[in-house]
């Protein structure tokens, strides 16, 4: 693919599965945080699994689904503790740092936007030490909305000043890359591989890239 760099000022990228591996946050919700449930409440383990997923189903796409503080008190579990004890598990897919000193050699601005709570981003963050590459690191728990939703891109771009003309935002969620097409955002790019564990799955509605090497040529 031959990107059309000049085009672009402002590079959004999301943290989970685009920057960061999956594995970390599908190990953790699907496995950890059920076994855990199960052993509190003192549940056989599908069951425990049953009514954790159907809690996650209900609050997909809000603002309560990134909340961890409103995962432990709905599960009664310490989520941040959780996490905290399997942080050596978070890990960077292997093409993200070189794409980032490319965007800087480009001289392009580079901002981080997450559904992520501010101590999961913090947490993450700290851990892979990638903060330096970034002009800005926006989580939308603090600007009010999901990426799903408008208002979100309204704050944003209010805050940073990007042009939707010139502005390339790559996720590995195609809700979020709808929601900034209808805002506007010319240049969007579906994650295709977001875990290490699994195929890259490329999505009909919008081009796809398995790695960002496909950008670097
Ligand atoms: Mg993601």
């Amino acid at each position: 693919m031959s990107f059309p760099w000049q085009e672009i000022t402002w590079v959004l990228l999301d943290m989970d599965g685009t920057l960061l591996d999956k594995h970390f946050d599908d190990y953790f919700w699907e496995t950890l945080v059920p076994d855990e449930y199960a052993r509190k409440q003192g549940l056989p383990l599908a069951l425990a699994r049953d009514l954790v997923f159907a809690r996650y189903q209900r609050e997909e796409g809000t603002l309560n689904w990134t909340d961890i503080d409103f995962w432990s008190r709905e599960l009664d579990l310490d989520i941040p503790a959780l996490k905290e004890g399997i942080r050596h598990l978070i890990e960077v897919h292997p093409d993200t740092e070189d794409f980032l000193r490319f965007l800087r050699q480009m001289g392009k601005k580079i901002a981080l936007v997450t559904n992520a709570h501010y101590k999961t981003l913090n947490l993450k963050m700290n851990h892979v030490g990638l903060l330096g590459y970034f002009d800005e690191v926006i989580s939308s728990f603090d600007l009010g909305a999901p990426k799903e939703e408008a208002g979100f891109w309204e704050v944003l771009e209010e805050k940073i000043g990007f042009e939707s003309q010139h502005t390339l935002l790559v996720d590995d969620n195609a809700d979020v890359l709808a929601s900034a097409r209808r805002y506007g955002i010319k240049y969007l790019l579906f994650k295709a591989k977001s875990s290490s564990q699994a195929a890259a799955e490329p999505h009909p509605d919008f081009p796809s890239i398995a790695s960002f090497r496909e950008l670097m040529d």
